[in-house]
């Protein structure tokens, strides 16, 4: 479905932040980069929005490059830690910026923003400005207003970051139990192990600008290709 071949990426015509990203992800995967602070995870999820170019090498969505693709023509979901709600807004206008944009019908809106909020447990605050949510009822609006549109890909950059313990395990059982009930692929990014063992797929864990390894959690921890992947997963755990 998603693939990446040899995607590298320098913002200073010098050195590469990354140097040759390569991974094939199904339809419908929960795939979570893992890595060091600074190894270029939240560089790859710009150049797969298009908010950064690639340098060289191609990313595809199903079989097609979309190298050259704006980044409103991809179809793309985001949940940024401070890509924040426009806060001038109410729940359901925030909701209804992604639809109205791509010409949806008012009624149409109406119904489909009813849905979603339902769908985040948040029926009752479509009329609400975000100022008057707390933490984890506005990363539930971030993640209402990603998956709205339906997209089919859903990137999400430490949206978890900013919560307490209680609320970032909440948010993780609401995310995992909206990407089996939707089936969106999700390319996710954490530093946090523990985070990404109990919600991936597969887990590419990414340092030194390469993919060190990318599998499965149990097979991250029982066959680890390198040192490097042994110590990182064994961290904290
Ligand atoms: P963190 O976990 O700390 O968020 P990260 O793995 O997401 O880190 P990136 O934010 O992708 O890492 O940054 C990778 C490297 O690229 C860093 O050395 C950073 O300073 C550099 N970098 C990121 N964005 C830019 C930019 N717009 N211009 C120049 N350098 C950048």
């Amino acid at each position: 479905f998603l693939k990446l071949d040899d995607v590298k990426k320098s913002y200073d015509q010098k050195s590469l932040v990354v140097k040759g990203f390569d991974i094939a992800v199904e339809q419908g995967e929960f795939i979570t980069l893992l890595g060091p602070s600074g190894s270029g995870k939240t560089t790859v999820l710009m150049m797969l929005a298009g908010f950064e170019s690639v340098t060289s090498g191609t990313i595809s969505i199903r079989g097609k490059s979309i190298n050259k693709t704006a980044p409103y023509k991809r179809n793309i979901g985001m949940v940024f830690q401070n890509y924040a709600l426009f806060p001038h807004m109410t729940v359901a206008e925030n909701l209804a910026y992604p639809l109205s944009v791509r010409g949806m019908s008012k009624a149409d809106q109406k119904a489909r923003i009813a849905e979603y909020l339902k769908l985040v447990e948040l029926d009752d605050f479509g009329h609400r400005y975000p100022g008057q949510l707390s933490g984890g009822q506005m990363q539930r609006v971030a993640l209402a207003r990603a998956m709205i549109f339906e997209p089919t890909l859903i990137l999400m950059d430490e949206p978890l970051g900013a919560l307490d313990k209680k609320l970032r395990e909440q948010m993780q059982y609401e995310i995992t139990r909206l990407h089996e009930k939707l089936g969106f692929t999700v390319i996710y990014v954490t530093h946090d192990q523990a985070e990404a063992l109990s919600m991936s797929d597969r887990i590419a864990v990414f340092n030194d600008g390469v993919v060190q390894q990318c599998a499965p959690p149990a097979e991250l921890y029982e066959r680890p290709v390198n040192a490097f992947v042994a110590e990182f997963i064994g961290e904290n755990n």
